[in-house]
């Protein structure tokens, strides 16, 4: 396993669930860690918990990833705070799941604004500075629902199969430049995510579906670390996780 230690990650959708997670064990693998995401009070909170338990330093970025401008500040002010950005967790994403037929069009612009134009960019505005470098690691957070389709997932799972085409064109563009890519399909796992979903039909279908078993974003964070701390020249380059059955 190599050190983190000294290392600068970037995270989007760090102020909660999986992005919480992953930004917390990066920082604990002693990488300096930039929690990016638009709710300024959960970023402080994250941070001051980082600092207290590590040694570790942090930056918060109010950064909506659905604005070039936005990204390529985060990046701009992380490469003047740490000089490298090694690692650019692409993490943020909504899950507005609907059933077509409910015809929730915001909704669908919504998901190919934050999950797809938000990946890309990062993609934009990161990537240059690791060509330069010659080395960093782009993570970007796809979904078993960027692998099969489900009732209601079809323009979720659109977005998400989207992020994995990136990640795995970017792993053939890239594979000699020592920029490496990995691409992470979590299965279900307990956050916030499922909240914002406002289709009623896709709500009753859930509620059949409580004491099912459950990820914790703990165990995602712990496939991110896995990725990022191989050899120079291991290039993960895909990693899914499901929950067991009962
Ligand atoms: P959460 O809802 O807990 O986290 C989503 C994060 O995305 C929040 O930090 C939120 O921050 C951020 N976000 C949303 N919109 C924007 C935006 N416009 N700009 C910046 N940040 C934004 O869900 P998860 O942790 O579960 O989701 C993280 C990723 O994991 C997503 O890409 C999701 O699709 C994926 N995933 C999740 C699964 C699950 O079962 N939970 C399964 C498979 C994949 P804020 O609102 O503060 O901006």
């Amino acid at each position: 396993m190599v050190s983190l230690q000294g290392k600068t990650a970037i995270v989007t959708g760090a102020s909660s669930g999986i992005g919480e997670a992953i930004a917390k064990h990066l920082a604990h693998e002693g990488a300096n860690v930039v929690l990016a995401a638009r709710r300024q009070e959960r970023l402080e909170e994250l941070a001051k918990e980082i600092e207290d338990t590590t040694s570790v330093k942090t930056k918060i970025s109010i950064t909506d990833v659905t604005k070039q401008s936005e990204m390529e500040t985060l990046v701009t002010e992380t490469k003047e705070e740490f000089s490298s950005v090694d690692m650019f967790i692409n993490n943020a994403g909504v899950m507005l799941l609907s059933f077509l037929k409910n015809d929730k069009v915001e909704e669908w612009e919504k998901m190919i604004d934050v999950n797809i134009k938000g990946v890309l960019f990062g993609i934009h505005a990161a990537l240059p500075t690791m060509l330069k470098q010659e080395s960093g690691h782009i993570v970007n957070v796809s979904s078993v629902a960027g692998h099969e389709v489900f009732p209601a997932s079809s323009v979720y799972s659109a977005t998400k199969y989207a992020v994995r085409a990136l990640s795995m064109g970017m792993e053939k563009e890239l594979s000699s430049s020592g920029v490496r890519v990995t691409n992470v399909s979590p299965g279900a796992v307990s956050t916030e995510l499922p909240e914002h979903i406002t289709d009623e039909e896709v709500l009753d279908m859930f509620k059949d579906r409580q004491g099912r078993i459950t990820l914790e974003s703990d165990d995602i964070a712990r496939s991110v670390v896995y990725a990022v701390t191989q050899p120079d020249y291991v290039n993960v380059n895909e990693v899914m996780v499901r929950p067991m059955k009962k």
